[in-house]
């Protein structure tokens, strides 16, 4: 390697030593549940996004082994050219049912479906207003587009509608995106709100759904459910990774918008279709969803305890459904000393520091499975208290 890329990435990596900011992987040598076999020991699995313990299911399991026997592993192509297998279908129809939406359209990620539909939805003369902690998938969506990117304080409705006031006519189209749950706060959008606006702004509302699908609302549709505003946004977005306890994300929408998504969506368009296990495997989740309320239910009670023992502790939390709690430290030795007396008690949730939080909101993510008991929980609660 030459001088000048060796002196960038040592200038890089011991600036990271420096500030306490270099990341390494800890290694799962288990399926994923609530307990977890990391680095030779077991552990508490307190930081995983599998909110109903659908990964290591044994539905999901069979569903990708029956799908490999039938169709192999590889797609070979992507959907355009000869990739688009018939589990890619199922698994497009079973998400617009379950979503009530006309239609939908599967990418290989989350990451990739809203970067893919941001910058294929808004152009040179149009804007997109987006929450200032929408997921950085959303912000690189954004910055993809040649559109005007408008940022607006978090949840602030009155700086959004201002904004919106001021700047209305010079644009075309008006694209407004939100997470509908906030992935390290655990709070949720004023859907109702942003609906509202939407409409007197003639913009168009796109919902992250990818912490609220399988998670929140009667039948595990989302947020838009949990607020009784099924079908007011016109782009609901979600991820088949996390509750739904598979691999990819998906746009459900009106059937001309997904038309317009499978034709202008770069990250649609030039990369291959996900093997067709995986699609298996989402529609077996997508099934268990909507089939065993109970999992649900038994989430909302596991979040529900978890915080009651929190707020007893002198931490404050609100009473919302949401599997994703923050416990928010400050400083960033004193959350990395906390993560890591947990660690020692057996228990894992990593500390969440910059460039993922503001500076001085470090934390503790805590997520909640619906697969972790009682004891689980005590035992969490117990290790914070002596700490
Ligand atoms: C995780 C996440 C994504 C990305 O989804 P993946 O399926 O993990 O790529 C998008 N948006 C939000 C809000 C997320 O939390």
């Amino acid at each position: 390697m030459n001088q000048i890329w060796q002196q960038f990435f040592e200038d890089q990596i011991n600036n990271l030593h420096q500030t306490g900011r270099y990341r390494f992987l800890r290694t799962i040598a288990s399926p994923q549940d609530a307990e977890v076999i990391c680095d030779g020991r077991r552990y508490i699995n307190f930081c995983s996004n599998n909110y109903l313990g659908l990964a290591n299911h044994p539905a999901l399991r069979i569903a990708a082994i029956n799908a490999i026997q039938k169709y192999g592993w590889g797609a070979g192509a992507s959907r355009l050219i000869c990739g688009n297998m018939q589990l890619h279908q199922e698994l497009e129809t079973q998400i617009a049912r379950f979503k009530s939406s006309q239609a939908a359209l599967v990418f290989p990620a989350g990451f990739m479906t809203n970067t893919g539909a941001i910058s294929a939805l808004v152009q040179k003369d149009d804007a997109v207003f987006i929450d200032r902690l929408n997921h950085a998938s959303i912000v690189d969506g954004c910055r993809m587009s040649p559109a005007r990117l408008l940022v607006y304080g978090h949840n602030d409705m009155d700086d959004l509608k201002k904004s919106l006031q001021r700047t209305r006519p010079r644009f075309r189209k008006i694209l407004i995106v939100t997470d509908s749950v906030f992935s390290m706060d655990g709070d949720l959008a004023p859907l109702p709100e942003l609906v509202a606006i939407a409409a007197e702004f003639d913009a168009l509302l796109m919902v992250d759904e990818a912490h609220a699908t399988g998670v929140l609302g009667e039948n595990g549709r989302g947020a838009l459910e949990y607020f009784n505003l099924e079908g007011r946004a016109g782009v609901v977005m979600g991820t088949l990774s996390k509750g739904i306890g598979s691999l990819g994300g998906f746009i459900a929408a009106d059937q001309i918008l997904i038309d317009y998504l499978r034709n202008f969506s770069r990250s649609f368009i030039y990369t291959t279709a996900p093997p067709p296990a995986f699609c298996a495997a989402a529609c077996a989740g997508l099934q268990l969803i909507e089939q065993e309320k109970w999992r649900r239910d038994k989430l909302k009670e596991n979040v529900l305890y978890l915080k009651q023992q929190l707020t007893s502790l002198g931490s404050s939390c609100d009473n919302l459904p949401v599997p994703i709690i923050p416990l928010i430290i400050g400083a960033e030795a004193k959350t990395i000393a906390l993560s890591n007396y947990l660690q020692d008690q057996g228990i894992l949730a990593p500390p969440i520091r910059p460039p993922t939080v503001a500076p001085n909101t470090c934390r503790l993510r805590i997520t909640v499975m619906a697969t972790h008991t009682k004891e689980h929980i005590d035992k969490l609660i117990d290790a914070l208290r002596k700490a």
